[in-house]
């Protein structure tokens, strides 16, 4: 049976590691037939992202730090001279400050708060507005967030904020977007332990509440992520835009 991303390439930016959910996005779309893109931020992450970018077979590994905008114009530039059409992106980016996410909201500076916007939000408008005259024959655009954009969770602060402002951004490019076909959506993932995770503080504790309370009585695993995001950057996935979906094993429909 062909794959359900056959024939399509995307661009999946935000591996760090193995753990990413990034990784775990870019291996369900390898197992579908998509041919891969990767991007990772600055030198540091470049020999881990190249190795994992060869287990994954990828056609493509750059660098790209969303908060340059030549970096964003030099990725868009290589993809559009190698002639490569983009069918889908995957956003998995997102940073604060690991002090502002462990002392009460209230002391958020003005730099904290911007940081976390610029790389957590504006990064998904200026990689859309990048990728969008690839995507000639429309796609779909896809980016990951979580409860916090509409809940208060403990510790998570200025990137609850940053979320909230990410799901608005979704709605606002689908709308832009829609006309040429590319479908703009959000992924809104349980808590995973990955790298980013762990800054936030007491995060452990995150993972047992939900564990104990989510209807499947247990956590998300990484691949329940990939596979919804190959839902939604396959033809399956045609009539959705604009949303959010919860893989969250039903956390975000509990009262207490
Ligand atoms: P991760 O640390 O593996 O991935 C975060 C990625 O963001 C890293 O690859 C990092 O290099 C990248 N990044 C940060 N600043 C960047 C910049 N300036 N330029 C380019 N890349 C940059 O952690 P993750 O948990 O896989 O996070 C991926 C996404 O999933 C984030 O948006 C995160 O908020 C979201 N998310 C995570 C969870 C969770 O519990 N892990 C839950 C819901 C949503």
């Amino acid at each position: 049976m062909p794959g359900l991303l056959e024939g399509k390439t995307a661009l999946i930016l935000g591996i760090a590691n193995k753990w990413s959910l990034a990784y775990a996005i870019a291996d369900a779309f390898r197992r579908e037939g998509a041919r891969l893109v990767l991007t990772h931020q600055g030198t540091r992450q470049r020999e881990t992202v190249e190795e994992l970018g060869r287990e994954l077979g990828a056609a493509m590994v750059r660098n790209c730090d969303v908060s340059l905008d030549e970096d964003l114009e030099r990725l868009r530039e290589e993809l559009h001279r190698e002639g490569i059409r983009l069918d889908s992106v995957v956003h998995s980016i997102a940073f604060a400050n690991r002090e502002d996410l462990g002392r009460p909201f209230a002391e958020t500076s003005r730099s904290g708060f911007l940081v976390a916007q610029d790389i957590s939000v504006y990064s998904l408008v200026a990689v859309a507005r990048a990728a969008a005259p690839l995507m000639s024959e429309g796609g779909s655009i896809t980016t990951l967030t979580y409860l916090g954009a509409n809940r208060v969770i403990p510790n998570y602060n200025v990137m609850g904020v940053a979320k909230a402002a990410l799901e608005a951004a979704v709605r606002y490019l689908a709308s832009d977007l829609g006309p040429r076909g590319i479908r703009v959506n959000a992924i809104s993932a349980g808590p995973v332990k990955t790298a980013s995770a762990r800054a936030v503080k007491d995060f452990t504790s995150i993972l047992d509440f939900v564990a104990q309370r989510a209807p499947l009585r247990r956590n998300t695993e990484p691949a329940e992520v990939g596979d919804t995001a190959v839902f939604l950057a396959s033809d399956l996935g045609r009539g959705v835009t604009a949303n959010v979906l919860y893989v969250d094993a039903g956390f975000q429909a509990m009262g207490l």
